[in-house]
């Protein structure tokens, strides 16, 4: 009985140390990387969307070694740390490509107004009296932490005190392209044109280049806000710095209207005219187009931003997106600020742009799921000039990707991973968020915002704008 106790005991041993020698063997041959995030479901959104199973990515640093087979990663590479992948999806992060982060504070403030009295007698006066650098950073970690919970990874934002937004943006560790912007009006710190226009060439000059997930834009904000000499500036300067452009165009009726009325041409024709159209541009809502129009958007490559429900509520009709996508031209798609949607979820425009342009030519084939999908990564990277470093899980390009959650009974059974994500699954399902390689949400716990601290800064700037507005509630 002893001897057959040592034998086996013996036996074990040496099983154990022979496991032990192969898998430290196996450990030195596998080259080690920073990250593994695995996933049931891998959708690279490369072209031809393939959907891998029981896949994986490789993160090394900042960006994407490999993208594979977990069998094949697992052979290859040895991790620091991997991120489970049972029950989850894994693609790259979404992409707003319009908004106005700290607008976050003015949400549900007033609603169900027509665009120019929303803005005339609420928005701009209320801009004037609250927003300074402090309520910028607050809005802004709201926006950020709202973001990086539904899993936005890069934005592009167009706001004052912009330097405000780009610090905010650095320590919760999101992408962002952030436009400084210039209007012929006063706005809060400027008195009109010229001072807001050189504090935004000040803006673009200090960051450009200094910060590998900032990149500093100019943004003109509206041809009814801006004279055409003022683009113009605009335009060459942005050329002079090799930065891009943000801005409204061709975003309402009214617009239109005032457009033809006082130049006798088209908001695009209008800007094209100025020179913009012949720089880095990003062009947000692009709603009333025609034929010409388009043409023109997709020669020049003028990115475009659809907002579906930002257009939805202020009722400013419905952009052109299959027309735009059968010329050429690469749609994006954006949240607008949070007073005009009234939230950041980026769950929210992918289903109404796959939704909403059905509705409107009566054709259920219009906007497919994938190509929604398609316009919050891949071609939504393409349409803020960002294609060759986001909006694709690719060897080489940044490690910006997420983890959703398929599991949840309510959502059962999956059949279709690309119509799940379109048309099922909500900004709550995700459960991590990585940026650059770093993790900025684990388990649904933002990890670079301090949550309350932003909930008590938050609440306090709800009062102050409550008590203007008369509302004790
Ligand atoms: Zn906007």
């Amino acid at each position: 009985m002893v001897i057959r106790a040592l034998f086996l005991s013996c036996l074990m041993l040496s099983s154990l140390w022979s496991g032990a020698v192969s898998a430290q063997s196996r450990d030195a041959e596998r080259m080690p990387v920073s990250l593994i995030v695995r996933g049931d479901y891998v959708l690279t959104m490369e072209d031809g969307q393939p959907v891998l199973t029981d896949a994986a990515v490789a993160v090394v640093g900042d960006r994407i070694l490999r993208v594979g087979p977990w069998e094949d990663i697992n052979a290859r590479f040895q991790a620091e740390r991997v991120l489970p992948g049972a029950g989850r999806i894994v693609m790259p992060g979404l992409i707003n490509g319009h908004t106005h982060t700290s607008m976050t504070l003015f949400r549900g403030m007033v609603d169900d107004l027509d665009l120019m009295t929303w803005l005339n007698q609420y928005v701009f006066p209320m801009e004037g009296r609250f927003v300074t650098p402090e309520f910028v950073r607050i809005g802004t970690e709201l926006a950020c932490w709202e973001m990086i919970q539904g899993g936005t990874t890069t934005f592009v934002d167009m706001y004052f005190y912009p330097d405000t937004i780009a610090r905010v943006v650095d320590r919760c560790g999101l992408r962002a392209i952030v436009a400084a912007p210039h209007i012929d009006f006063p706005s809060p710190g400027f008195k009109g044109w010229a001072d807001s226009f050189a504090a935004a060439i000040e803006f673009v000059t200090a960051w450009q280049g200094k910060h590998p997930r900032i990149t500093p834009a100019f943004a003109p904000h509206a041809p009814y806000t801006v004279v055409p000499e003022h683009i113009e500036a605009t335009a060459r300067m942005a050329a002079k710095l090799g930065a891009p452009v943000s801005m409204h165009i061709a975003e309402a009726p009214a617009e239109t209207e005032f457009v033809f009325e006082k130049y006798e041409t088209s908001p695009v024709k209008h800007v094209a005219a100025t020179g913009l159209f012949e720089q880095r541009l990003i062009g947000a809502h692009m709603i009333q187009l025609d034929e010409e129009d388009i043409a023109l958007v997709a020669e020049r490559r003028v990115g475009a931003v659809h907002n579906p429900t930002s257009n939805m509520k202020l009722g400013a009709g419905v952009a052109p997106v299959a027309d735009m996508i059968a010329a050429g031209v690469n749609v994006g798609l954006g949240t607008d600020g949070a007073a005009s949607n009234n939230d950041l979820d980026m769950w929210e425009e992918i289903r109404l742009a796959a939704l909403v342009h059905k509705l409107k030519a009566a054709d259920p084939t219009a906007i497919p799921a994938p190509v929604a999908l398609d316009m919050a990564t891949r071609m939504g990277a393409a349409a803020i000039g960002l294609g060759d470093q986001v909006g694709q899980l690719s060897a080489g390009l940044q490690a910006d990707l997420i983890q959703v959650d398929y599991t949840h009974l309510r959502h059962g059974p999956l059949y279709d991973v690309m119509s799940h994500l379109v048309y099922v699954l909500d900004s709550q399902d995700v459960q991590t968020t990585i940026v650059a390689g770093q993790v900025l949400m684990l388990d649904r716990e933002v990890l670079t915002l301090d949550e309350n601290k932003l909930r008590k800064d938050v609440t306090r700037i709800r009062d102050e704008i409550s008590a203007v507005l008369g509302r004790s509630e």
